[in-house]
């Protein structure tokens, strides 16, 4: 039986001497694993399909609850993913969120739009903002929010606090005085409240601030999830 799906290819493992085993992320099948045959020569047409990034609709051969590629047509290939080193990065911290969140077995639909919106917005536009709106996102939808509002301790306004703590288990920010949380100041703070669609502080909008802003995410992300985002990591190293 044959099934075409619309797809972001997530991850490839090698598989024999020429094949490969895609995990991808499907607007109609949620999250499925499929083999895909002769990749690794030189010459494969389907060699696009097993590459990082890939948007394509995937014709795949189910057999059993076994899924193979068999054709795809590529919608998208986001070339500048693969020619910038930080957008490069900034798109496997994406792919990485969306593989970490999601599993086998239900449907992701919107994360997939999500997750294909921000592939194409890192490779035209400012990585590190659609990066953070994206993990943000994909963390909300997962049960994992941030929540970048009052107090979560005392109900206080946090805009006029010079500094600010994050609890990690609540996911919110507490005033310096009611929490025992980390450290946490004003720009991160900012920075999340812009990229959840709230209002922010311009003043407090910088690169230094999105980049606190991703290593407080990884480090929410590594406490909640018991798992480390590496592209995640290596793109902070980067920028
Ligand atoms: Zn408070």
């Amino acid at each position: 039986m044959e099934t075409v799906v619309n797809a972001v290819m997530l991850r490839a493992v090698d598989y024999n001497e020429n094949d490969k085993i895609l995990t991808l992320l499907t607007a109609e099948n949620g999250k499925i694993t499929a083999g895909i045959k002769g990749v690794k020569k030189a010459a494969a047409k389907l060699k696009f399909a097993a590459q990082p990034f890939c948007f394509a609709e995937y014709v795949l051969a189910k057999r059993g609850d076994k899924y193979t590629v068999i054709n795809a047509t590529e919608c998208e290939s986001f070339y500048d993913l693969r020619t910038d080193i930080e957008k490069f990065y900034a798109a496997s911290a994406a792919v990485e969120a969306a593989d970490a969140l999601t599993y086998e077995g239900d449907e992701f639909r919107e994360i997939f739009y999500a997750l294909v919106d921000t592939l194409s917005k890192i490779s035209n536009g400012n990585e590190k903002e659609h990066l953070i709106s994206f993990l943000l996102y994909v963390l909300r939808k997962s049960g994992y929010g941030i929540n970048a509002e009052n107090c979560v301790e005392c109900g206080a306004s946090l805009t006029d606090k010079d500094k600010l703590r994050f609890d990690m288990n609540a996911g919110s920010f507490t005033c310096f005085e009611c929490g025992n949380g980390a450290g946490a100041s004003q720009v991160t703070y900012n920075v999340i409240r812009k990229a959840e669609g709230k209002t922010y502080d311009e003043s407090f909008i910088t690169s230094d601030g999105e980049k606190r802003a991703l290593r407080l995410i990884r480090e929410y992300v590594s406490f909640k999830l018991n798992t480390a985002f590496k592209s995640l990591s290596e793109y902070i190293r980067l920028i």
